[in-house]
């Protein structure tokens, strides 16, 4: 693997599927950021055949749940003192509000502009979710 400085105060976004770095990385708005980034990309290694690597130089705010939506088999390092003091474990969360929206032309979301749009988790294996009003499903996937 490339030899990349090593960060002081940051974060780790590890065991990206390779070629998903990319929808991480500008979700995040890493493009606009100030502070170095190091995006990996085609990394070797053990557990996956070739992965995407983010490292952050910087403690950024990362809603989890959307990024458990993105990839659950991401994992997340956070870095102080250029230790790892915290492992994240990325789930697919329970039920997500105004991140999926609803593609349904007939759902009550669709014709009523004000309405959140609520999803619940239907299948983990297919990550799939159901639109709380009209059972649409969406794929995880589907939001970004
Ligand atoms: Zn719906």
């Amino acid at each position: 693997m490339l030899n990349i400085a090593r960060i002081r105060n940051g974060i780790v976004i590890d065991h990206i599927k390779a070629g998903q770095g990319i929808k991480v990385f500008n979700w995040l708005g890493l493009d606009r950021a100030s502070y170095t980034v190091a995006f990996v990309v085609n990394a070797s290694s053990k557990r996956m055949d070739k992965k995407d690597i983010i490292k952050i130089d910087n403690t950024i705010v990362i809603n989890f749940d959307i990024l458990g939506l993105i990839d659950p088999n991401i994992t997340v390092n956070i870095i102080e003192d250029g230790a790892v003091t915290r492992k994240i474990k990325l789930r697919l969360p329970q039920r997500v509000e105004n991140v999926l929206s609803c593609k349904n032309p007939r759902c009550i979301t669709a014709t009523e502009g004000y309405i959140a749009h609520i999803f619940y988790l239907d299948n983990p294996e297919r990550r799939t979710y159901r639109c709380e009003y009209c059972d649409e499903l969406r794929a995880a996937g589907d939001f970004i």
